[in-house]
């Protein structure tokens, strides 16, 4: 499949990679946004929050846990900000969910 996340989760592409796990691969990210910018994307090939449904949003939460345990061992205390943009409109630009993880600056709301 033509899918920049998927290729970079079979290691085609390199990536700087933070996490791994059976359903979920982190990475920061090529251009950080904050001091710490990582994406956190499940493995299957979902297009992005639109696709989420009852039978595969269980990876949703597996998520969020792997971002709570990494934000903690990165020693981002409780601050950090979790976001998914879906459709170019809301400026998604990479066709496989992933979710931004931006910490370690003071950060505004709401996003432009
Ligand atoms: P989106 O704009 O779809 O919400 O987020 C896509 C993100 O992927 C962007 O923040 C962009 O910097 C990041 N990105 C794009 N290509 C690559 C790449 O080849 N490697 C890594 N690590 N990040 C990438
Ligand atoms: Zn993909």
């Amino acid at each position: 499949m033509d899918c920049l996340f998927c290729k970079i989760i079979a290691g085609e592409i390199p990536s700087n990679k933070l996490y791994e796990d059976q359903q979920c691969y982190a990475f920061y990210d090529i251009d950080p946004q904050a001091p710490v910018h990582f994406l956190v994307v499940p493995k299957a090939h979902i297009t992005g929050a639109n696709q989420i449904t009852d039978e595969n949003s269980g990876i949703v939460g597996h998520i969020f846990g792997v971002i709570a345990k990494l934000t903690k061992e990165l020693g981002c205390g409780d601050d950090f900000r979790v976001v998914t943009n879906c459709g170019p409109m809301a400026g998604q630009t990479v066709g496989h969910l992933h979710f931004h993880v931006l910490a370690g600056r003071s950060l505004a709301w709401p996003p432009g």
